[in-house]
């Protein structure tokens, strides 16, 4: 049969791209066309005619490979301005840099600033969406507005969570109120529990659940941590949850610290916070923890169960001694597992090369035995398990007819791709994000040519340097502060080290 034209209404062509499409072959994918009508996928094929009436936009793909956006499953926007600043800080010590109550209020230019700046980063290595799960600390509503705002402008799809707990930091790690001397105790808490001062979920609901629906912008929640959060307030959680049918984030097993936490202090629920939330009621689908390191294989067994997920987040967990997710046990028992980049104070950068190419190697450190290939699980992550884990699986993650149109093209003109043996392990194992070269979500060009096409990128760096100097100042005095706790800090990351964790050891921390 002669080449037929696109459907009628396509908006825009992408042609003769290499597309990874679902079932097809991801090492030796044969180069096709996409229509593309408004902010959907309207249909593919290997060629193309010219439209008959109206001519949709072209986009030559020819020496490119098309891949679903990426989608950042994991990532907080409120210290995009302190990438670079730590190194070799254990989690417990850093949280009291990227989250301390004690920042004055940040100016509404910041928060835009730093919003702007993260989801070009983002976008230019090739995610479409982010699950940004944000702590605006006290909060203020122009500061809210701020974000939504930058994240329209930008044109990224974002699916967006306020993060909240109602216990004290003190309260929920190990050890450290014996360890602290009792006056640094208020020095101790961070910003992530604003819930005790309003009700955050409350007003998240009304200004945000219940606002019409917006093409790229969709709602989460984001309880802290289960350990920093009351049954009430994580029930609380999921029946809103439920109710809007919308995905939940958490944290869970970070650390060695947390785990240990757990084991302490939860004798009712097996010392497991998994249990816990099992006992609540409260394991879901909707449910995804983030890092989830230290758990044992029961544990793993009730989140396969349940239907919860998983967002792995190597490069933060490696960088704060937090140590390695038991990747082939989460595989085994079918747990869905997302990819996130996290803070930027704590992985630095927002790029899921590095997060699938670790994914892939630690697969072979968590169990040294091989297994299948990973090039392809990692990808899968990358795209369409953080799809789901948003609950948005239905229309993004895959390159399919009637899906939005969320693509990301990659540049094989790069020594990355000279030969061509298998782009699914190219793209895992060798691209490290140089090649990105356009971006479409929902249908809108947003990265061409490796240049932000909605905004200035320009402006974005200035606005980033002008508010800089303040930024630089109130951290400096913020790691001052956490300098004095040096010495405690230091005494209790290594009693956790030193604590032997009593359960099932499933895989090899390092
Ligand atoms: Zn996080």
């Amino acid at each position: 049969m002669p080449p037929q034209p696109p459907p009628h209404g396509t908006t825009l062509i992408v042609r003769a791209g290499r597309a990874l499409l679902p079932g097809g072959d991801w090492h030796n994918p044969a180069p096709a066309d996409i229509a593309i009508a408004g902010d959907t996928i309207a249909a593919l094929a290997p060629a193309f005619a010219p439209a008959d009436r109206v001519s949709p936009e072209e986009l030559n793909a020819r020496g490119h490979l098309v891949l679903p956006g990426f989608v950042n499953a994991h990532y907080h926007s409120h210290d995009v301005l302190a990438k670079g600043t730590l190194e070799e800080v254990p989690l417990e010590a850093w949280r009291l840099y990227a989250l301390p109550p004690q920042y004055p209020p940040r100016s509404v230019e910041e928060v835009r600033a730093r919003t702007l700046l993260g989801a070009l980063e983002c976008l230019r290595s090739g995610m479409t969406t982010i699950q940004d799960m944000l702590t605006l600390y006290p909060f203020e509503d122009r500061h809210l507005d701020a974000v939504v705002q930058a994240y329209d402008e930008i044109g990224i799809r974002v699916v967006f969570a306020l993060q909240y707990a109602d216990r004290k930091g003190l309260e929920t790690i190990p050890y450290w109120s014996e360890i602290f001397p009792k006056e640094l105790h208020p020095l101790l808490s961070t910003a992530a529990e604003p819930e005790r001062q309003i009700d955050l979920l409350g007003h998240f609901e009304t200004t945000c659940l219940k606002a019409p629906p917006h093409a790229r912008r969709h709602w989460a929640l984001g309880p802290s941590a289960p350990e920093r959060c009351s049954e009430a307030l994580m029930t609380r959680t999921m029946e809103l949850a439920r109710r809007y049918d919308i995905p939940v984030y958490s944290h869970i097993y970070e650390s060695r610290g947390m785990a240990l936490q757990a084991r302490l202090t939860l004798p009712e629920h097996g010392g497991s916070l998994i249990k816990r939330l099992a006992d609540e009621g409260n394991l879901d689908p909707r449910l995804n923890l983030a890092h989830s390191v230290w758990l044992g294989r029961e544990e793993i067994e009730f989140l396969g169960e349940t239907g919860t997920g998983v967002v792995l987040n190597p490069q933060g967990n490696l960088k704060m001694k937090c140590g390695i997710p038991p990747i082939r046990a989460l595989q085994a028992a079918n747990v869905r597992i997302g990819l996130g980049c996290d803070n930027c104070s704590c992985s630095d950068a927002q790029n899921m090369f590095m997060a699938m190419k670790l994914f892939a190697l630690l697969a072979a450190v968590s169990d040294p035995i091989p297994g299948p290939p990973q090039a392809a699980h990692a990808l899968a992550a990358a795209t369409e398990a953080g799809a789901e884990g948003a609950r948005l699986g239905h229309a993004i993650g895959r390159i399919a007819p009637g899906m939005k149109a969320d693509l990301t093209l990659i540049d094989m003109s790069d020594p990355s791709w000279s030969p061509m043996n298998s782009a699914v392990r190219q793209l895992v194992h060798v691209e490290a994000g140089r090649g990105v070269r356009h971006v479409i979500v929902d249908g809108v060009v947003v990265v061409r040519d490796r240049k932000l096409a909605t905004m200035n990128e320009e402006d974005i760096y200035d606005a980033v340097e002008a508010v800089m100097p303040g930024f630089r100042k109130d951290f400096g005095a913020i790691s001052e502060r956490v300098k004095r706790l040096q010495p405690w800090l230091d005494e209790a990351h290594r009693r956790f080290v030193d604590t032997e964790l009593e359960f099932d050891r499933i895989y090899i921390p390092f």
